[in-house]
C-alpha cells in the first residue's frame, strides 16, 4: 500500500525524555497535560474524504499519553509516521505489538549517540529498533553529521552495522568553528553521503512565489489543534477543536525558507526544478551532477543568478578560484542587493578556506534568504 501524499504534521508536544545539546526545545521532561481527543483529528481527515499521512513529531511522541492508541484510531482510514527517539522501551513494544507496520510509512529515529550514551541507553536503542524492524516496520536510523561527530561517524556506522541496524547519515546545517556547512564537508561530503543522495533532499529552499499546495495538501497541527498551511507558513486555518477551512487549491508560497516536505507540494518550472536538483547533488558531494543541473538551468534562463552562483561554488571545490570568482560576480551584477552573491564575490578573494554559500532561490526576482 503506497502511503498518500496528503501530510498533516502534527507537532504533539514540545517536551522530551532527552536533553540533546542542539535541541533548540526546552528540555522539559514533565508529563504532557496538553492533549487533543484523536476522534477529533480523525474526524477533520475523514471529512476531506481523502487518505492522509499524519506525521507524528515532538518533542517526543511516545511520552504523549495513550500514544499507541492515537496510532490505532489514525491508522484505521489514515497512514502515520513517527519521529522518535525510540527510548520509551514499554510504550515502543506496545506499538510494535498491536500497530500494522503496513499503515505505517516510517519511523525516523534520530540516534543522537552522545545523548545516548550519557542516558547508557544504546542496548535499549539497538533492542527497540531490532523490535521494529523484525515486525516488519520501516526504520530509518539517522545520525547528524555534526563536524564533532565526523571522526567517530565510521566506527559508529560499523557498530551498528554488526547489529544490523543501517545508518542513515545527515547533513549539519549551521556554522561551527567559523565554518558554514554543509558547504565545509567540501569533497568529504562524496564520502560520507555516497550512499545517501536522498539527503540532498533535505534542503530548506527558498520557494518564495512558487505555487504551492500546502495548505489543501499539507499541514501542520500544533498541540493544542491549531492548524497551520504548513511547517514553514504559520497562517492558521482553524482548529481540529472547531473548525479548519483548507485551502482550494495553490497559490504563491509566502515564505523564503520551506521545509524540506514542501518539495512534494510546490509546483516548479523546468529551471526551477534544475535548480533544485543541482543543490540536492551538491550537497552530498555529486559536483559532476550538480554542474549538469546548473548548467541546464542556464540554458533555460541565460544569466539565472542562482545556476551563476552555485557554478561559482562548483568551480571553487574544484580549486578554479577564477572561474568562481567571475560566476559570482556575474551573479551580483543581476542581483547586486543579494548578501550571498555579495559575501562569495568578496570571500572569493580572500582565504582559501572560505566556504562560498549554495543559494537556495528558485526565483530570480526573490529577495534574501
Ligand atoms: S530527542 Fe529530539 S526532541 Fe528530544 S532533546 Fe533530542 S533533539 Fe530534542
Ligand atoms: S513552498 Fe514550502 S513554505 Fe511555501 S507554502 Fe509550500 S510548503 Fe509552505
Amino acid at each position: 500500500m503506497t502511503a498518500p501524499v496528503n501530510s498533516l504534521i502534527w507537532n504533539m508536544t514540545r517536551k522530551c525524555n532527552f536533553r540533546c545539546e542542539y535541541c533548540y526545545f526546552p528540555h522539559d521532561n514533565t508529563p504532557v497535560t496538553e492533549t487533543l481527543p484523536v476522534r477529533r483529528v480523525t474526524d477533520f481527515l475523514d471529512a476531506t474524504d481523502r487518505a492522509w499521512t499524519v506525521g507524528l513529531t515532538g518533542g517526543e511522541p511516545f511520552i504523549y499519553p495513550g500514544f499507541v492508541d492515537i496510532c490505532l484510531a489514525l491508522t484505521e482510514n489514515h497512514f502515520i509516521g513517527v519521529d522518535t527517539n525510540l527510548s520509551v522501551s514499554s510504550k515502543v513494544r506496545d506499538f510494535a505489538e498491536r500497530v500494522d507496520p503496513a499503515r505505517v510509512q516510517d519511523l525516523y529515529v534520530a540516534l543522537h549517540i552522545e545523548e545516548r550514551e550519557r542516558v547508557r541507553g544504546v542496548p535499549a536503542f539497538i533492542e527497540n529498533a531490532r523490535l521494529l524492524m523484525d515486525r516488519g516496520f520501516k526504520v530509518i536510523v539517522n545520525y547528524v553529521v555534526h563536524p564533532t561527530l565526523e571522526d567517530r561517524f565510521p566506527a559508529d556506522c560499523a557498530f551498528f552495522a554488526e547489529h544490523g541496524i543501517a545508518i542513515t547519515p545527515r547533513p549539519f546545517r549551521g556554522s561551527f568553528e567559523g565554518r558554514r556547512y554543509p558547504e565545509a564537508y567540501g569533497e568529504r561530503a562524496g564520502a560520507i553521503f555516497a550512499d545517501h543522495p536522498e539527503q540532498g533532499f533535505k534542503i530548506a529552499f527558498n520557494f518564495l512565489g512558487v505555487p504551492c499546495s500546502a495548505g489543501r495538501t499539507l499541514l501542520r497541527m500544533e498541540p493544542d489543534g491549531t492548524v497551520m498551511r504548513c511547517p514553514g507558513d504559520k497562517t492558521v486555518l482553524g482548529n481540529v477543536m472547531e473548525e479548519v477551512r483548507l485551502l482550494d487549491g495553490a497559490e504563491p508560497c509566502a515564505r523564503k525558507r520551506c521545509p524540506c516536505r514542501g518539495l512534494d507540494h510546490v509546483a516548479l518550472t523546468p529551471v526551477q526544478a534544475a535548480l533544485v536538483e543541482g543543490v540536492q547533488l551538491a550537497v552530498v558531494g555529486d559536483d559532476g551532477g550538480a554542474g549538469r543541473a546548473f548548467a541546464r538551468a542556464l540554458d533555460l534562463a541565460p544569466g539565472h543568478p542562482c545556476a551563476e552562483n552555485n557554478l561559482g561554488v562548483l568551480a571553487w571545490r574544484a580549486g578554479d578560484r577564477a572561474g568562481a570568482a567571475r560566476r559570482f560576480s556575474h551573479a551580483l551584477a543581476a542581483r547586486p542587493d543579494h548578501v550571498p552573491y555579495a559575501e562569495n564575490t568578496s570571500g572569493a578573494a580572500g582565504a582559501a578556506d572560505f566556504d562560498p554559500a549554495l543559494c537556495l532561490d528558485v526565483n530570480p526576482e526573490a529577495r534574501g534568504r
